[in-house]
C-alpha cells in the first residue's frame, strides 16, 4: 500500500552543534548509524523508502536543533539557511520529499515571517518544532500570532520531542529515564495539555497539531483526564472537555510505536480520521514501521486512512 511519513528527519550542514544531549544517551554503535543517514538524502534514504514501500517524506531538522540556540539573531539567520537547504534537496527528488519548517522560536514575529516565507514559497507543509525553545512552550502569550498564522495558512504544527529545559527531581538518580526512552513522552505529552488548558483551541479551534509516538501515550488517557478535569477548580476556563480537544485539534503518528495494542487503542480513542503513518528515521527502521502497519490487525479502508488518506 501506498505511504505517506510524516516525522522522518535529517541533519542540515552546519548544525551538528545542535545536537544537544541526543547524542550522549545513545550507545555509540546506534549513534554512527544516526550521523550516517541524518545527512544524506539520496541513495541510502531513497532505498530505503522504496524497500518500505514509501512514497512520500515530510522532512524536519532533527531535534533539538536551533530549539538550543540562545542567540536569537543566529537563530533566525540559521533558520532561513536550514530552510533553503531543505528546499534545494526537495527539487532534487521531485515527488519523493515534501518539507517542514524549522523556526527560531526566540523571535516571535521572525517565526511568523518565516512560516509564511516557507509555506507560500518554498510550498512547504507546515512546521515541526522540536518542544519548548530554551524552556519556554508554545502556550506562551507571545506566540498568539504564529498560532494565528498557521490557521490562516491552514497548516499544521508538528509538535516534536526534546528533552526537559531542566531535570525534574523525579529522575534524580536514573539518567536512564530520560530521553526518548520516557522523558520525552512526559514533556511533549505535557506541552500538548499545556496548549489544551492554555485556551488556544477555544481561540482557534481550527488549529490542527500532530503529535507522533502514537499520540505521546494521550490517546491512552482520555477518559481520566475528563473524569478529574470535571471536578477540577479550574475546568471553567475551558469550553470543552479535554478530551474533545484531543480529538479536535490533535492527529498522531505511528512513529517509533510499532505496536498494535496503542493503534487500537489510539483509533477507538481519537477516530481513524486522526492517525497517520510515520517512521522516525533515521532512529527507527522504516521497514519494521512499515511492515508493521501493512499488517497490523485493522481494515483494509483504515489502513489506507493511516498509510496515505489522512496525509
Ligand atoms: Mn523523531
Amino acid at each position: 500500500m501506498r505511504k505517506i511519513a510524516l516525522e522522518e528527519h535529517f541533519m542540515a550542514p552546519g548544525f551538528d552543534e545542535y545536537e544537544g544531549d541526543v547524542k550522549n544517551m545513545m550507545n555509540p554503535e546506534a549513534y554512527r548509524e544516526f550521523a550516517l543517514r541524518l545527512p544524506e538524502f539520496a541513495e541510502l534514504r531513497l532505498e530505503t523508502m522504496d524497500q518500505a514501500g514509501i512514497d512520500v517524506c515530510v522532512l524536519s531538522q532533527t531535534s533539538p536543533g536551533l530549539q538550543i540556540e540562545t542567540d536569537a539573531p543566529k537563530a533566525i539567520r540559521k533558520a532561513q539557511e536550514v530552510n533553503d537547504f531543505l528546499a534545494l534537496e526537495i527539487q532534487k527528488h521531485p515527488g519523493r520529499f515534501a518539507g517542514f519548517a524549522h523556526l527560531a522560536m526566540q523571535d516571535p514575529k521572525e517565526a511568523v515571517k518565516e512560516l509564511e516565507r516557507c509555506v507560500k514559497q518554498l510550498a512547504f507543509r507546515g512546521a515541526l518544532i522540536n518542544g519548548h525553545t530554551n524552556g519556554v512552550y508554545l502556550d506562551d502569550q507571545s506566540y498568539i500570532p504564529f498560532w494565528e498564522t498557521l490557521n490562516e495558512l491552514d497548516v499544521p504544527l508538528y509538535l516534536h520531542p526534546a528533552s526537559s529545559f531542566d531535570v525534574p527531581h523525579m529522575f534524580a538518580g536514573h539518567p536512564e529515564l530520560m530521553g526518548p526512552t520516557w522523558g520525552w513522552t512526559v514533556e511533549t505529552a505535557t506541552h500538548a495539555l499545556r496548549l489544551i488548558v492554555s485556551g488556544l483551541f477555544d481561540r482557534l479551534p481550527g488549529l490542527k497539531v500532530i503529535l507522533g509516538h502514537m499520540g505521546e501515550a494521550l490517546p491512552f488517557m482520555l477518559w481520566r483526564f475528563d473524569s478529574r478535569w470535571e471536578i477540577s477548580k479550574h475546568s471553567k476556563k475551558l469550553d470543552k472537555s479535554l478530551s474533545q480537544y484531543v480529538r479536535d485539534n490533535f492527529f498522531i503518528t505511528t512513529s517509533g510505536a510499532c505496536d498494535n495494542a496503542p493503534l487500537i487503542c489510539s483509533i477507538e480513542a481519537i477516530g481513524a480520521d486522526n492517525v497517520l503513518f510515520s517512521t522516525d528515521y533515521p532512529f527507527e527502521s522504516a521497514q519494521i514501521a512499515a511492515d508493521f502497519i501493512e499488517k497490523a490487525s485493522i481494515s483494509e479502508d483504515v489502513r489506507k486512512k493511516i498509510c496515505y488518506q489522512n496525509a
